[in-house]
């Protein structure tokens, strides 16, 4: 039975600048303005660190011990915007396909994301994609600030509610940074990368994935990723 550890932004679905708009906006609104302003990239990057990342000047814990507030903002945010973000944003070409495909094999089905757990569960619903996922044992943004310690959490929650011990060997790890490679990796967990984020196919080849898809429109070669046999 593998463990099937699905990212969300960029790979299961976009959100059309919506969510990194709203989690601009909740940035200022509990921190105030950010002391530099380069915009970086906030793909693969949990919501922790991204909060960590954006005021490098100051305290991490007291930033940390805001986070409630700052979820609070955000989710306010992203729902008032929920219209907009389903019109905008949307399930990428195959996804909720893949997770049907993917649901009539020996898999179990979660996400591993650097979302905060209300705001993945919150982008899922709004794209229609909640199906075959089983959120209660995924990993979060909201669990850790360092994406390479979700993994061990899907894992363990796994393992406690199934009934079942999951390894890491049994863990599949999908998305479309080079970030999601590395947290796989340092799981001990398959990984497979899809280029429909911001990073190409030449860009994560560099990062060797167990396997490279373009998009997740071929059930048969997401499967083969999956399992590791030839599609
Ligand atoms: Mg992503």
């Amino acid at each position: 039975m593998k463990l099937v550890l699905w990212d969300i932004d960029g790979t299961l679905l976009y959100s059309g600048g919506v969510a990194g708009a709203a989690m601009r906006t909740a940035l200022t609104r509990v921190y105030g303005r950010p002391s530099h302003d380069d915009r970086r990239s906030y793909a693969g990057k949990t919501d922790q660190q991204i909060i960590l990342e954006t005021f490098p000047d100051r305290d991490a814990t007291e930033l940390l011990a805001r986070l409630p507030e700052f979820a609070a903002q955000y989710l306010a945010l992203l729902e008032a915007q929920a219209q907009e973000l389903a019109a905008r944003g949307g399930a990428l070409p195959g996804a909720a396909a893949a997770l049907r495909h993917l649901g009539a094999l020996p898999v179990v089905q979660t996400v591993l994301t650097g979302n905060l757990q209300p705001v993945a569960a919150l982008k899922l619903r709004l794209v229609g994609l909640t199906g075959h996922l089983q959120l209660a044992i995924g990993a979060f943004g909201s669990d850790h600030h360092q994406r390479n310690a979700l993994p061990a959490i899907a894992l363990q929650r796994a393992t406690a509610s199934l009934g079942r011990p999951f390894a890491a060997s049994d863990a599949v790890v999908i998305g479309d940074t080079p970030n999601d490679v590395a947290c796989g990796r340092f799981a001990g967990a398959r990984t497979v990368a899809v280029a429909t984020g911001p990073f190409g196919r030449e860009e994560l080849a560099a990062h060797a994935p167990d396997a490279i898809l373009d998009d997740l429109t071929d059930p048969a070669a997401l499967a083969a990723a999956v399992f590791g046999t030839a599609s």
